[in-house]
C-alpha cells in the first residue's frame, strides 16, 4: 500500500526535513567528574510552530514511579444508561439523543460550547479499555458525530478523545467529545496558515521517505503515520485524510479507514507506550483547503503512579519524545 502513497504523491515536491533539523552536542560534567557528550536533533514543526527535541539519551532516564494501584471502581455508570445521561436542549436544534446499534451520543452535562457532546462508542457494555471495542463501534460513533455536525449547520466539527485519568477523562466508560462550532479550535486555525492540501501531502512525502508512513488506503486516501515532530506528546500518531478538510465531510470509504487507523494507533499506544491518551482533531470547514486529522497522542501510564509527563517545555510548544519517532514507527509496523 504504500506503493499506491508513493504513486499518488508522484508529482508533490516534499518538503526538505533537512532544513528542519538541526543536531546540537551538549556536554555536561557529571557529579563525579566524568565529562559526557551526546547529542539532541531539534526538529521544527513549521505548520504549528513547534518543536520537538530527540533525545534519545533520556529514554534510558529513570522514571521513578509510585504506583497509585488501580482505578476505585464507579459506584454507578451513567454512560451504560442513556436515561441518566444529559440531553441536547431545543435550543440546539437537536434531537435530545441520537443512537446508532451499539453507539449513542448526547450532550455533554457540563458544555464549553453551544454544542458540545459526547458519544459512546458502546454503551450496551461497561467497556473502559478501547481495545474491547469492535471496528463498527467506532464506524457507527463517527457516523452520528457526523450526522448531528451536518444537522447543526455548522462549520467546524470536530470529535475528540480523552482515555484515563491522567488524560483529563472523567469517566471511565470509553467515550468521545465532540464540538460543533462557527469557529476553528485554535491549534487548527494555527495549523491551516500553513497547512493547505498541497503543504500536507509534501509533508506525507517527506515522511515516506523516512520511514515513518504506517498504512495508506487507497480508496480513501487516508494515510496513517508517525508524526516526525511530535506537536502533543512524546508519541505522536496521525491519521489524516489527504482529499478531505473536515470531519463531517468524510465519505464512507475515508470513516471506515479513519475508524482502522484511528484503532490501531490506539492498540499501539495502549499496548507499547502507555494507557493513558489523547485524541486531538484538527478539522476545518468543508470547503476550506486543509487535511482533515487526528493525532493520537501518549501522556504518562497510570504505572508511573502521580507522575506527569507534561512540563514547562511541552507548554511552550516543544515536546521531548522518549520513543524516537523513528522506532515509534518500526514498532507499529511490527505490530
Ligand atoms: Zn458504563
Amino acid at each position: 500500500m504504500l506503493e499506491d502513497l508513493k504513486k499518488y504523491l508522484k508529482g508533490v515536491r516534499k518538503v526538505n526535513l533537512k532544513k528542519l533539523e538541526r543536531n546540537i552536542r551538549v556536554f555536561v560534567i557529571e557529579p563525579f567528574g566524568h565529562s559526557k557528550a551526546s547529542e539532541i536533533k531539534i526538529r521544527s514543526n513549521p505548520a504549528f510552530f513547534s518543536k520537538a527535541r530527540i533525545a534519545p539519551e533520556r529514554e534510558a532516564r529513570k522514571i521513578e514511579t509510585t504506583s497509585l494501584g488501580f482505578k476505585t471502581p464507579s459506584l454507578e455508570c451513567f454512560f451504560c444508561n442513556p436515561e441518566e445521561c444529559a440531553k441536547f436542549s431545543k435550543e440546539t436544534g437537536l434531537k435530545k439523543q441520537y443512537f446508532l446499534n451499539d453507539s449513542f451520543a448526547f450532550s455533554n452535562l457540563f458544555p464549553f460550547g453551544k454544542i458540545h457532546g459526547v458519544v459512546v462508542h458502546n454503551y450496551k457494555q461497561h467497556i473502559v479499555d478501547p481495545r474491547g471495542l469492535i471496528l463498527n463501534n467506532w464506524i457507527d460513533s463517527i457516523k452520528l458525530v457526523k450526522k448531528i455536525g451536518v444537522i447543526s449547520k455548522k462549520k467546524y466539527v470536530s470529535m475528540h478523545v480523552n482515555c484515563g485519568s491522567k488524560a483529563a477523562s472523567s469517566l471511565e466508560h470509553f467515550h468521545a467529545q465532540f464540538h460543533c462550532e462557527d469557529e476553528p479550535l485554535a491549534k487548527t486555525a494555527l495549523a491551516m496558515k500553513l497547512g493547505n492540501k498541497k503543504y500536507w501531502k509534501s509533508w506525507v512525502k517527506a515522511l515516506l521517505e523516512e520511514d515513518l508512513v504506517i498504512d495508506f488506503d487507497k480508496e480513501s486516501k487516508v494515510v496513517f503515520f508517525v508524526e516526525w515532530s511530535p506537536v502533543f506528546g512524546k508519541t505522536e500518531f496521525v491519521v489524516m485524510t489527504l482529499e478531505n478538510s473536515s470531519f463531517q465531510k468524510m465519505n464512507d470509504k475515508e470513516i471506515n479507514a479513519v475508524a482502522r487507523f484511528i484503532d490501531k494507533a490506539i492498540r499501539i499506544t495502549i499496548d507499547r507506550v502507555s494507557d493513558q491518551f489523547n485524541i486531538v482533531n484538527l478539522s476545518a470547514a468543508p470547503r476550506d483547503d486543509f487535511c482533515n486529522q487526528f493525532r493520537i497522542f501518549s501522556r504518562a501510564p497510570l504505572s508511573h503512579g502521580i507522575k506527569s509527563w507534561e512540563g514547562y517545555l511541552e507548554f511552550s510548544g516543544e515536546t521531548v519524545p522518549h520513543i524516537i519517532p523513528k522506532r515509534l514507527a518500526e514498532i507499529a509496523k511490527e505490530y
